[in-house]
């Protein structure tokens, strides 16, 4: 991917068939469904591709055991299927991952194991693995440090588990293969109408300050937590539909759950799932749903968040993790379609497509494990709606870029000097990193992995990024202290926390 390049093409177009608000899991599925289907593609993202909700996930490529004890089947059944289909098409960046839920009660083990066996037949033929009863001395084993007072056995099952930053770049150089044309740092500021009708979008280049026009027949508006500003866009009188809902995560060292196993406890005090999951070497801690009335593309977790994480997980853990042991946290917006009910955790996950008046195409809500099939409706829809001559979805069995190849190095303190500056210099060149927080955000994790670590290693990146980019000492010392304000937000104690 070449950002100039792109932009250059823009004025080659005059007409795109899909014009693409938000490179988030959402916009970049169908930036890819569209352009493999032959459909002249541009998709814009305000700030860097996965920088919103996308890149803030649990990591889980799921069914969603919660959905089923919901009742809400064919959401299962749909995310079941992708959830195979993704590990079959990213398989560098999608695992399987051996879950186990702890039984405290006598009642727990044929209740949820039998919930889980019902979720292994709706997996079918794409299903990871049988679920298992274990004894306590199976489950101490695989998971050595859960509390062992009490403990009856476990059930274990299986799920994916993914890298979601690296995944969306790796869906957006499939994309740019397929003929997209993809652009960070591209905030879409107004919508082109003629006669009442959506024509294109205006774009504005962040780096040059340069306003675009560009003419689309389509327009879709997959902004996340975002969407209620298109589309005021396009009618002032627009009514919110989404209620945006935070959740946080914690990161710990692995000493805290050792071996290979994550933890699934059913049930919180409100009514929710906990994950511990192993990551890069880690573990990710998660997740809270609190309803929230401000949006922003770097949400804070509030300090009753943290403690809520902490004071649940240490129920079921020998050693309670602390404040002091948190590496990293993060926080991600749902985008969730409002509903009756106030309480965010009872909103659906599902997705609504709509078409306005004037023919703008929206999709919001959704998970990250569903989002080709999001794509493939959103495309089906586009196709329908304004007689576009697009070939068949593609994306069922479209190997995504990196297949390949062996999983992307996100964990970058171990690697020596030459080996960062042939990863700074690949994700500048191949990857459209151009800033210092992309890098160590989403092209690599370390920001989600170890916070502190990051912002020492941030002036040692941000010098080697300024000599492939060829950028002067300014934008060294501008970058490292945009940084250490986005970073200081990821560690507990922040003046922003409360
Ligand atoms: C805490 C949490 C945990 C989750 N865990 C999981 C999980 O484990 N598994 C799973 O499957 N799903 C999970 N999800 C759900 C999943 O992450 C989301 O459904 C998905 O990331 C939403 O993607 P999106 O593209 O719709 O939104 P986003 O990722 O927010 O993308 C929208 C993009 O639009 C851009 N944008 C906004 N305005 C403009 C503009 N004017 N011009 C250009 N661009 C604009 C934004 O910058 C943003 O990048 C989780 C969600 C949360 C919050």
């Amino acid at each position: 991917m070449n950002r100039s390049a792109s932009i250059h093409k823009i004025s080659s177009t005059p007409e795109f068939d899909c014009c693409i608000i938000g490179g988030g899991a959402t916009g970049l599925g169908i930036a890819l469904d569209a352009a493999s289907r032959g459909l002249k593609t541009i998709l814009l993202e305000q700030h860097d591709f996965a920088k919103g909700t996308s890149s803030r996930s649990t990591k889980l490529v799921h069914g969603g055991v919660r959905y089923l004890q919901q009742g809400n089947i064919r959401l299962v059944m749909d995310a079941l299927k992708e959830r195979g289909l993704l590990l079959r098409n990213a398989p560098h960046l999608v695992h399987n991952q051996a879950f186990i839920v702890p039984n405290y009660k006598w009642w727990e083990k044929p209740f949820y194991g039998i919930g889980l066996k019902i979720y292994d037949k709706m997996a079918g033929k794409l299903g990871l693995g049988p679920s298992l009863f274990l004894s306590k001395e199976e489950t101490l084993e695989r998971a050595p440090t859960l509390d062992p007072e009490n403990l009856k056995g476990s059930v274990l099952y299986h799920d994916g588990q993914f890298d979601d930053a690296r995944l969306a770049i790796s869906i957006a150089q499939t994309a740019d293969e397929q003929g997209a044309i993809l652009l960070n740092y591209f905030p879409v500021t107004g919508l082109l109408k003629q006669q009442n009708k959506i024509i294109g979008v205006w774009a504005r280049d962040e780096f040059s300050n340069q306003d675009y026009e560009i003419r689309s027949r389509c327009v879709i508006n997959a902004t996340g937590v975002f969407s209620d500003t298109i589309m005021r866009m396009d009618d002032p009188f627009h009514q919110p539909m989404i209620s945006p809902s935070q959740g946080i995560h914690l990161v710990v060292d692995k000493e805290f759950l050792p071996g290979d196993s994550a933890i699934m406890i059913p049930r919180t005090d409100d009514g929710r799932v906990l994950f511990a999951v192993p990551w890069h070497d880690k573990i990710v801690l998660g997740t809270t749903d609190t309803a929230i009335n401000h949006i922003s593309s770097e949400p804070i977790p509030l300090a009753t968040e943290i403690e809520f994480i902490l004071s649940h997980i240490g129920r079921y853990l020998s050693r309670d993790p602390s404040l002091q042991d948190i590496r990293s946290m993060f926080a991600g917006l749902r985008p969730l379609i409002k509903g009756k009910n106030k309480k965010t955790a009872a909103l659906s996950r599902d997705h609504a497509i709509t078409v306005s008046d004037s023919g703008m195409i929206t999709i919001n809500g959704g998970k990250w494990t569903t989002y080709r099939k999001m794509a493939e409706e959103t495309i089906d829809l586009a196709v329908q709606t304004f007689n576009l001559a697009a070939g068949d979805c593609i994306t069922k069995t479209l190997l995504l870029n990196g297949h390949d190849q062996p999983a992307p190095v996100v964990n970058i303190d171990m690697l020596t000097e030459t080996q960062l500056e042939e990863l700074v210099s690949h994700a500048v060149q191949q990857e459209m990193c151009m800033t210092l927080e992309d890098f160590l955000s989403r092209r690599t994790r370390q920001l989600l992995l170890d916070a502190r670590l990051a912002i020492k290693m941030a002036p040692s990146i941000a010098r080697m990024m300024a000599v492939v980019m060829q950028k002067e000492e300014y934008w060294i010392n501008e970058q490292i202290n945009i940084f250490k304000t986005t970073a200081s937000n990821y560690i507990p104690g922040s003046s922003n926390q409360n």
